[in-house]
This record gives C-alpha cells, sequence and structure tokens, in this order.
C-alpha cells in the first residue's frame, strides 16, 4: 500500500516530505522543515504536487540510473520528493490521459533552473524509448546535446551566477501515441546581446568567446584571425574576468569548446576583431564577413540618407562610428544565436508523422527562462527579465491560488479565502497599452528628433507618480534607496529594484543602421546572407518602422504564458540558499524572503484546505459505479450526486471527501488510489 514514504517514522529526522504535513501552516515551521531538510540532503520537498527545490551548491548523487529506475512509473507519493517524480508525473498525465502538459521552472538567478531542467529532460529521455529505435534515440540525443551548445553561446558569468542564462529558453517535447519522443522545438527569448560589448565588473561575456580562444586549435585562431589571448579584446575583458576563476568554469571552458567548434569554425568571428579605422582590421573582417574591403570600411564610416529624391552618403562622427560599430556586433552574435536554435530546430521537428496513423502527438513543455536579479546597476536587459518573473509569478497565482479558490466558490464548497498578494498589478504597470512603462517608452521613441533617456524617466513620473509600485528620485528625493537623479525604482513582487534608465531608448529602438545590414545581406557567405533578409531593400524602399525591442519582448511573454495556460502545468520552485555559492549555509533571511514572494505558504495553506482530485458526477460514477450495490448496474436515485454519495458513503470515505454543485471533490490521493484499486478487484 501506499506511503509517504519521506514521513513515516523512520524518517522523520528528515522532515516532513510535503509541506502540507506541516503541524502548523506558519513561517516558522515552514522555515524549520525547509532548513532541515537542506541540511540533511534533502533539497526536495513537495507542496502537493508542486516541488520545493533548494539548491546544494554540490554533486547530489541522487540523479544516477539507480534512481531514476526508482521514480520510473510510480506515483508521486510513492517515493521521496524528486524532480523525477515530477517529470513522472507530467509524463503520466501526457501517456495515459494524453494531456498536452508543461513544467514551469522559477527562481531567482542561480537558484538552479537550468540544473533542474537538465534533470527533467535526462529523465525523460532515460525511461522513454524501451524498444530502442533507432529514429527516437536520435531525436533524444540531439535534444539532450541541444542544451551544450545554447549555454556556450547563450550562458554567461554574471555576478549571481557561474554559469547564468541569459535568454529564456522554452522546449518542447513531441511524443508520438506510444509515448516516445519524436522531435521538439525551442522558443528563445530575448539574448542580454549588450552583454557582448559591454560587462559589469566581475563579469563576462558569453562563454563561448572564451572557449574559442583558450580551446582553438592553433591553426584555426590564425585562420579566424584570432590571437591566444583574451586580453587583447576590449569587448571580453571589460568585465575584467577574462581569467576563469572557478575549476567547474576552466572545465566547462575547455570541453564546452567540443560543443561549439564547428559553428566557430563555419560562421568566423567578425565580433572579435575590433573595429577601428585601421585598414588591416577592415580586410580582415572584409575576409571573415566574406565580402569586400572597402565596402566594410564604407559601411563603417558612411550612412546612406535619402533627403527627398536624393541619396547622400553622410559621413559618421566618430561617436556614430562607434555607435555603429557595437550594434553591429551585438546584432550579428544576437542572430548567430537565433540561426543556432533555428538548425537545431530544422533537426529535432517532427518529421513524417502522419495523426492519421499514429494517434495524437503530445506534448511536455519544459521552460528555463532567466531568473528574477537585481545588480549594482539595472537597465533595460534586467527590467525586461524583472518583467518576465513577473508573468510567470501570475501565471502560477491563476493557476494555483486563484483558479483553485474560484473554484471551491462557484462549487459551492465551504471555503475560507486565503489571501494573497496578487502582482497583476505589476504587470499591468509594466504592460498595460498607453499607460504602462513600455508603452511610455515606445511613444519616446517614437517621437521624432532626439528623445533623450531623461526625457523619458520625464514622462514616466508624469504618467505614473501615484502608482504604488513606482517611484523615482524626483518623486521621492529623501529615499536613501535611490542613489541617482536617472534612476527609477520599481517595487517587483520578489523585491525593490532601482533601474537607471541610461541607454533604455537606445536599447528599445535597436537600431542597427541600413547599411549594415546591406553589407552582410551581400556577403558572399550564403548563411550570413541568409541571416539579413532586410538588407536586400534598398535605402528608399525602407519605409516601415520595426517593432521596438520592448514591443516584440512583451508579445512573446504574452503568447508565452497562453501556451503555458493551455497545458497542464507542473511547477518547479527553485530556492537559493546563499549568495556565496555555499553547500553548507542555509541564509535564514534570504530563504524566508523567497519563500515569501514565491508565495509559498499561500500555496500551502490552498492546497491543505483543497481537494487533490475533482471529477464531475456523471464520470465519477461512470469510473466507479461497479464497486457500489446502490450503482451497479443503474442507480433509482433522485440524481447522480445522491448516487456518487450513497458510494461514497458505502465504502467509508464520507470524511475525506466534499459535495459541490457539479463535482465531487476528494481531499487526498490516498481515496482515489482505494477507488482505483476496488475497482481492479471487482
Ligand atoms: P539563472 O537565472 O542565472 O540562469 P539558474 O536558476 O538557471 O540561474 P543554475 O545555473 O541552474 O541557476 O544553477 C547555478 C549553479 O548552482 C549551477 O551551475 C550549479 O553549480 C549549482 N546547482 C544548481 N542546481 C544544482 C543541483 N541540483 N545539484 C548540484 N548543483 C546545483
Ligand atoms: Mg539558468
Amino acid at each position: 500500500m501506499l506511503a509517504i514514504v519521506d514521513s513515516t517514522l523512520p524518517f522523520l529526522e528528515f522532515g516532513k516530505a510535503d509541506f502540507v504535513l506541516l503541524d502548523n501552516v506558519s513561517l516558522e515551521e515552514f522555515m524549520a522543515n525547509l532548513k532541515l531538510r537542506f541540511e540533511k540532503g534533502r533539497i526536495y520537498t513537495y507542496i502537493g504536487e508542486v516541488v520545493v527545490s533548494v539548491n546544494p551548491y554540490r554533486a547530489m548523487n541522487i540523479y544516477g540510473r539507480d534512481t531514476i529506475e526508482q521514480y520510473k512509473g510510480r506515483e508521486l507519493y510513492e517515493r521521496p520528493p524528486h524532480l523525477f517524480a515530477i517529470a513522472d508525473a507530467a509524463y503520466k498525465a501526457m501517456k495515459r490521459r494524453n494531456k498536452d502538459t508543461c513544467i514551469v521552472i522559477s527562481g531567482e538567478s542561480g537558484a538552479g533552473k537550468t540544473e533542474a531542467s537538465k534533470y527533467i529532460m535526462q529523465y525523460i529521455a532515460a525511461i522513454t524509448n524501451p524498444s530502442q529505435r533507432a529514429e527516437v534515440e536520435r531525436v533524444k540525443n540531439m535534444l539532450l546535446k541541444s542544451n551544450c551548445v545554447l549555454e556556450a553561446f547563450g550562458n554567461a558569468k554574471t555576478n549571481r551566477n557561474d554559469n547564468s542564462s541569459r535568454f529564456g529558453k522554452y522546449m518542447d517535447i513531441n511524443f508520438d501515441f506510444k509515448g516516445d519522443p519524436i522531435g521538439g522545438h525551442i522558443n528563445n527569448y530575448l539574448l542580454e546581446k549588450s552583454r557582448v560589448i559591454f560587462q559589469q565588473e566581475g563579469e563576462r561575456s558569453f562563454h563561448s568567446f572564451y572557449q574559442l580562444v583558450k580551446g582553438a586549435p592553433d591553426a584555426q585562431l590564425r585562420s579566424l584571425h584570432i590571437q591566444r589571448d583574451p586580453t587583447a579584446y576590449t569587448y571580453i575583458k571589460v568585465g575584467g574576468q577574462i581569467k576563469v576563476l572557478y575549476h567547474v568554469q576552466i572545465k566547462r571552458d575547455y570541453y564546452g569548446w567540443q560543443g561549439s567548434r564547428d559553428l566557430w569554425c563555419r560562421h568566423g568571428t567578425a565580433w572579435f576583431v575590433e573595429l577601428t579605422e585601421n585598414s588591416k582590421l577592415v580586410s580582415i573582417l572584409g575576409d571573415l564577413l566574406s565580402t569586400k574591403d572597402e565596402n566594410v570600411e564604407k559601411a563603417l564610416l558612411y550612412r546612406t540618407v535619402a533627403t527627398g529624391r536624393d541619396v547622400i552618403d553622410k559621413q559618421h562622427t566618430h561617436q556614430e562610428a562607434s555607435y555603429g560599430r557595437d550594434a553591429l556586433a551585438k546584432a550579428i552574435y544576437e542572430r548567430l544565436f537565433c540561426w543556432i536554435v533555428g538548425r537545431i530546430n530544422d533537426i529535432i521537428e517532427v518529421k513524417n508523422y502522419d495523426v492519421r496513423v499514429h494517434g495524437k502527438n503530445t506534448v511536455i513543455g519544459v521552460l528555463d527562462i532567466y531568473g528574477f536579479e537585481i545588480f549594482q546597476n539595472n537597465s533595460f536587459e534586467q527590467f525586461c527579465i524583472n518583467y518576465c518573473n513577473e508573468k510567470l509569478q501570475q501565471l502560477f497565482i491563476q493557476l494555483v491560488l486563484k483558479q483553485e479558490q474560484e473554484e471551491y466558490q462557484r462549487e459551492g464548497i465551504p471555503w475560507k479565502h486565503i489571501d494573497y498578494f496578487n502582482n497583476q498589478i505589476i504587470v499591468d504597470l509594466v504592460e498595460q497599452q498607453h499607460k504602462g512603462i513600455f508603452a511610455v517608452l515606445d511613444e519616446a521613441c517614437m517621437n521624432v528628433g532626439k528623445v533623450t533617456d531623461e526625457m523619458f524617466l520625464q514622462a514616466l513620473n508624469g504618467k505614473l507618480a501615484k502608482h504604488a509600485h513606482y517611484t523615482s528620485r524626483k518623486l521621492s528625493p529623501t529615499d536613501k534607496n535611490l542613489e541617482f537623479d536617472r534612476d527609477f525604482r520599481i517595487r517587483h513582487y520578489a523585491g525593490d529594484v532601482a533601474y537607471s534608465v541610461v541607454g533604455f531608448i537606445d536599447k528599445n529602438k535597436d537600431t542597427l543602421f541600413q547599411d549594415f545590414k546591406r553589407l552582410l545581406y551581400n556577403s558572399s557567405n550564403p548563411v550570413l546572407k541568409a541571416m539579413w533578409p532586410e538588407g536586400k531593400l534598398s535605402i528608399t524602399e525602407v519605409t516601415k518602422r520595426p517593432l521596438t525591442a520592448a514591443t516584440l519582448f512583451k508579445n512573446s511573454m504574452i503568447s508565452l504564458v497562453e501556451n503555458l495556460a493551455s497545458k497542464e502545468p507542473y511547477y518547479v520552485r527553485c530556492i537559493k540558499p546563499n549568495e556565496v555559492k555555499s553547500p553548507l549555509l542555509f541564509e535564514h533571511e534570504r530563504c524566508k524572503h523567497q519563500v515569501e514572494y514565491l508565495g509559498l505558504l499561500e500555496n500551502v495553506r490552498v492546497r491543505r484546505a483543497g481537494f487533490a482530485n475533482r471529477q464531475i458526477y456523471p464520470r465519477f460514477l461512470q469510473r466507479y459505479k461497479m464497486i457500489s450495490e446502490f450503482t451497479w448496474p443503474n442507480h433509482d436515485l433522485p440524481s447522480d450526486k445522491e448516487a456518487v454519495k450513497r458510494l461514497l458513503q458505502g465504502c467509508g470515505f464520507e470524511h475525506d471527501v466534499a459535495y459541490g454543485k457539479t463535482k465531487v471533490f476528494i481531499r487526498t490521493p490516498r481515496t482515489i488510489f482505494s477507488l482505483e484499486e476496488q475497482r481492479a478487484e471487482m
């Protein structure tokens, strides 16, 4: 029979395996349990079907083949809490009930989201394809290996995390009717491309650069005109972290190289050559971009502009030329990254699937996105990342806290409302049409003439002066936490963040002179050419203003959330135990703060007062009517509801259920398992 293994007597020393089982639901007890489990090496704990995970900052011996076997096909409560159990639950829902499911992993930067997503993928790969079909093995292999390449090009050392994701990733895995992976698709979200040209102190650019300079063979570096010494390149040394400080990263720099080698080989390294008006560098760049030197020089120094009917070449100022150079470097890297994702998608996309022959093709989605972050200096990128985390928190609230409670009310189940902080107000502050921060920013960018970041800040102050979650130096001059006139501050669900407006306008406009697009479109390297289709247009044909970075990001977040909401969600909530990457330190205040803003206590309360399972009366009867003489083969009671009552009374489950208007609610999964057993014995 089932047992909640971790919490039965001999295991009590590990604390409660599910926070729902706490004697009292209070923050103190929650924290005590979380800490005890962390100290005992039990990094996972449930809240019902939600996994709470604390980053152990050490290698754990809990992901091997034997552990996978223990979780395979089991019910959630049969084994100690683990990511594998949630992965298995999502897999079972997909396979048995034909549901599209998704696993949403959230938590701040460094909390362990990316590691969790990899373990989940490994688990799914390990338990599928028992018959070892070659095509399925190929797909699994590609899905797993794609991580390595994407991390090389999309992750970097930040001051929060040595392997921080600087892009968002949502990966769908498609399954056939047998439950084997037959393909997948990756959506990537806003790569932090400003990192290509600048890093804050203590940080690095993307891993791929260091892999290249450190790992590539001499001959290849020569052919790419690259020196082995990374300090030769301003772009990758501004953060001052050329030397790799951590053992794990040294490994990453050398070993990761294998994965990314081919990409560098074929696509050159324009971004490595720092452009100056130096003819040698111009010719290197011409070589790497497979285009004529004089065209390179012209694109760097001049801009073609249309004035009325005339088209003239206007020479850049020094500042404009540097701006253009940086924009080019960022754009090439970003397009390379999107190209890599596109190539991976070409390889893993489902091929030759015929629904009529194979049945419905179902999906498990895994979301691993950049976590909430606060730096010394926060800019447009942090603003977007933190907005993204607000959206995900809102989804969690909608699905776990709000809908659940609304259903009890709708069904007339006695229910005491459980209060929680609803962050919709902050989501609106950012994304609302006409009034939100993105709208104000877009409006500023629309203006003809020179609009400065300061003017944008003024516009924000004008529009949002009264908003409870917005303030700035101008509005709160005595606020000690707002150091600079250029800052505005948002009270996020996860904490206050002061953003510097410097660069907002530029980053949002994301201008790349048409001259560069034309230059690259005219490259004789077909891959480069294909990355720049807009380069086809001549200067007089370019009329439409491209969408701003903020609008593109907002739209992609809205469609991401819609997509997630259409699937059956499973949650992993990651907690970062300390700021110093220590396996021993459980910083109480830090952890408490995360537990609070993630809404975990409210989650426990809703879950505890709530019901694990619910079914409409006719469906319940259809499934279980054979276990009661009152309902088999048909009942003569006035309604299905009465019949279900009779059936459950007869089984002795009266205490564990509640009867709503259209559905029966069952509190513990154990009751369902027991009903299932009785059904099987019939
Ligand atoms: P970001 O939002 O910055 O991308 P993240 O939440 O994805 O952060 P990870 O990169 O997954 O964070 O984790 C940071 C580091 O913590 C890892 O590089 C690893 O050293 C350690 N870590 C995380 N999870 C585990 C785990 N389950 N076992 C061992 N170490 C872990
Ligand atoms: Mg990550």
